[in-house]
């Protein structure tokens, strides 16, 4: 089928990676805060992940189908975070919607927490009003960039809460699936336990290109809070000895291996300087202010709340001892 001229998002970036398979990237001030991914497999439209919102939900289907002239077949998701699947909503019943077993399982308690906390919109607008407050005084570059994206994301979603219901994936699988399509076959495959709880990268073996969700953050921070480190490497390593070269992570730009060596050294180098605090028995205030060597300096920026995090992920994974916790 030939491809047609689509409108631009304001949301996200369509880049071409190869005939009929896009990256969709996040783009800054949009309402999209992650990546998806589009793929013609000839017969059928799969797409990898659905954004945050439903803004962008519509954005990404509208793209989908205007680039191949049909309904999207599948939405692949790779893991249960509420950032990668919202906009799922903006699909009508033809699209199904797949996910691992423990991620469908994760996102049936998550959708439950996101409709109780939307039902609340005073919070909402207190902490909207918080973080405009802490942006007048705020001089630190890292937290001022921080918090105006802070700011774009909760506006975004409280401009749609009042008429959102969640959408959970309909369908559920173990390990791999593989999609034949007439063109080219897509595989979702599941790595485990990692990021999150349960990983999915979708690949397409004979492209050479792999989807790979949160497994992979390129030149921006990884989010660590709830992972497991040793899976978390050994999922990157998976991608690393794979045969694919083209790379989109679930969060920053397109990449390759270069980026996910990068990863893995900046989970080295926040263990090494953790490390070295947990050992001579400092506290996680001490912890909190060690100085990433460049690149990851960069990374800081827009995500010091994310870097506490994951400082405090670390200190207690190396035996840290946090006051008030076991
Ligand atoms: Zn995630």
């Amino acid at each position: 089928m030939s491809q047609r001229q689509v409108r631009e998002s304001k949301h996200f970036d369509l880049l071409s990676l190869t005939d009929g398979v896009y990256a969709c990237i996040h783009k800054a001030g949009g309402a999209a805060s992650s990546n998806a991914g589009i793929i013609d497999l000839g017969d059928r439209t799969v797409l990898v992940d659905a954004f945050n919102t439903v803004a962008a939900g519509r954005d990404l289907r509208a793209t989908a189908e205007a680039l191949f002239g049909r309904p999207v077949s599948t939405i692949v998701l790779t893991h249960f975070h509420d950032d990668h699947w919202i906009g799922a909503s903006a699909f009508g019943a033809e699209t199904l919607f797949l996910a691992s077993e423990p991620t469908r399982a994760a996102c049936l308690d998550e959708a439950a927490e996101l409709a109780e906390s939307y039902k609340n919109r005073a919070a909402w607008e207190t902490e909207l009003a918080k973080m405009e407050a802490q942006l007048t005084r705020e001089t630190d570059e890292r937290r001022r960039v921080g918090l105006v994206n802070g700011i774009s994301r909760t506006r975004y979603t409280m401009a749609e809460m009042a008429d959102f219901t969640p959408r959970c994936a309909d369908a559920a699988f173990a390990g791999t699936m593989t999609f034949h399509g007439a063109k080219r076959v897509a595989e979702a495959r599941s790595l485990g336990r990692g990021h999150s709880l349960d990983d999915v990268v979708a690949l397409l073996p004979h492209d050479g290109v792999a989807f790979l969700g949160d497994i992979g953050f390129f030149d921006t921070q990884p989010f660590m809070a709830y992972c497991d480190i040793d899976l978390y490497r050994k999922q990157l390593a998976f991608v690393r000895d794979s045969d694919v070269s083209v790379l989109v992570p679930g969060h920053g730009v397109v990449g390759g291996k270069p980026e996910i060596e990068q990863e893995l050294a900046y989970f080295d180098a926040l263990e090494d300087l953790v490390g070295e605090v947990v050992e001579k028995g400092g506290s996680l205030e001490e912890a909190a202010r060690i100085s990433l060597p460049a690149p990851f300096d960069r990374w800081l920026f827009g995500g010091m709340n994310r870097f506490e995090m994951n400082v405090r992920y670390m200190y207690k994974h190396l035996g840290g001892q946090i006051p008030g916790e076991g």
